[in-house]
């Protein structure tokens, strides 16, 4: 009998999951997903090299690049004036960052499965586990077996709750608006990443294809704020008054959109990904903050790397593998991540000069270097 992989989550780890491994005709893939419908919010997403090769194994890199833009003029981190603080230039590391629509990228991953494999409005509720199996539960009462499964369930992820010892996740003082802009505003350069670090939070402007703009801005708040509710985009553009003309005008253009908010956490490095029959990936083993935009790409990796250990290994043992191979990785991209956000936050006016004048001072060389160890994949070394 094929052997049953259940996979909970259909977010970008759950979807590449279930990718790589029903390319194996000798396994049953069931891909559960909690709600009724696909998430499809339109927000943006970059995927970076790292990313990119692994979404190119599963044959997607070409209709990909198709709805996604490269930072073609690189990648800016200005003061809150827009004066430079650090650039990165996509043609002297390689390192192309591509920008696109959350949605499409899910889009595009969907429709890439094989009938049958997604099951949606499949909320699990319980996970057993016993020495033949893993028995799920879901939200309406029904029941799912299978012979591992595999946690793709994002940062709260239920089945680490039930499952793993450590679960804490740290609100990292941060709270996220984002949107996209259907038309090209006329102050955004139309090929560069911009990211602006003012006094009191930050900006991002990212152009998409379609003359379409993706922007976020973060903001230093306590957890809870009344600013996650009550903050409109007339607020942001106040907040954010004293930037550069791109970001006045993004800001005002988000008037009539949609604005995603969220408050922003990371999980605290867990002991083990794996338990027996059950492992996690994606935000599920490691959410992290967004400030490398890492967090989808570490996601693919995670379902790249067990993919390969699945091929050479015994199941449980390529789940035991993953945590070996990949914690070291994840650990430090979440700290730099971590790291960046903290300085991208200060509000100190001294400290923030003294960080703007070091940070014009770090040679171009070295900051591609330490991108291309983010953008190298585990298989490269
Ligand atoms: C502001 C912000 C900006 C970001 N920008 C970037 C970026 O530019 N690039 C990048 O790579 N990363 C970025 N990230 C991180 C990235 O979005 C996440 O790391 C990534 O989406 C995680 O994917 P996932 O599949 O692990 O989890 P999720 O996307 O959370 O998917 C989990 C899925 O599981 C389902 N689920 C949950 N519970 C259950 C249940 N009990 N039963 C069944 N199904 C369930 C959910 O409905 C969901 O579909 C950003 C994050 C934030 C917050």
């Amino acid at each position: 009998m094929r052997q049953r992989f259940l996979i909970n989550g259909a977010g970008i780890a759950g979807m590449a999951m279930a990718l790589f491994l029903q390319q194996n005709k000798e396994v049953e893939v069931c891909l559960l997903e909690a709600q009724e419908e696909v998430d499809m919010l339109e927000i943006g997403i970059t995927i970076a090299p790292n990313g990119m090769r692994i979404l190119e194994q599963l044959g997607l890199r070409e209709q990909i690049e198709a709805v996604a833009k490269f930072s073609r003029d690189g990648l800016v981190i200005a003061d809150r004036k827009g004066e430079p603080l650090t650039k990165f230039h996509e043609a002297a590391g390689g390192n192309r960052i591509w920008a696109l629509s959350k949605a499409d990228l899910k889009n595009i991953m969907l429709g890439a499965l094989d009938p049958g494999v997604l099951r949606l409005g499949q909320h699990v509720t319980d996970v057993i586990q016993t020495r033949e199996g893993v028995q799920l539960e879901f939200a309406d009462g029904s029941q799912l077996g299978g012979d591992y499964l595999i946690a793709a369930d994002g940062m709260r992820s239920i089945v680490r709750q039930q499952m793993f010892e450590q679960n804490r996740l740290r609100f990292t003082g941060g709270i996220c608006f984002r949107g996209i802009i259907p038309k090209q505003p006329v102050h955004v350069a139309p090929d560069r990443f911009m990211e602006y670090w003012g006094k009191t939070g930050r900006v991002g402007i990212v152009p998409l294809p379609e003359q379409r703009t993706y922007w976020f801005a973060v903001l230093t708040a306590r957890k809870d704020s009344v600013i996650l509710e009550d903050y409109q985009s007339a607020d942001l553009l106040a907040h954010f008054m004293e930037m550069p003309p791109d970001v006045t005008e993004v800001l005002h253009l988000a008037k009539s959109q949609p604005i995603l908010r969220e408050e922003l956490y990371e999980l605290e490095t867990l002991d083990t990904y794996a338990n027996g029959r059950v492992v996690l990936i994606g935000d599920a083993a490691h959410a992290m903050t967004p400030n490398t935009g890492q967090g989808g790409n570490q996601a693919l990796e995670d379902a790249f790397i067990l993919a390969q250990l699945l091929h050479t290994s015994q199941v449980e043992k390529a789940f035991e593998m993953l945590n070996f191979v990949r914690r070291e990785r994840v650990t430090k991209i979440a700290k730099l991540s971590r790291f960046v956000g903290r300085v991208g936050q200060i509000r100190n006016p001294l400290l923030i000069s003294l960080r703007n004048s070091l940070m014009r001072r770090v040679p171009a060389d070295f900051q591609h270097r330490k991108l291309a160890e983010i953008y190298e994949l585990e298989t490269d070394r």
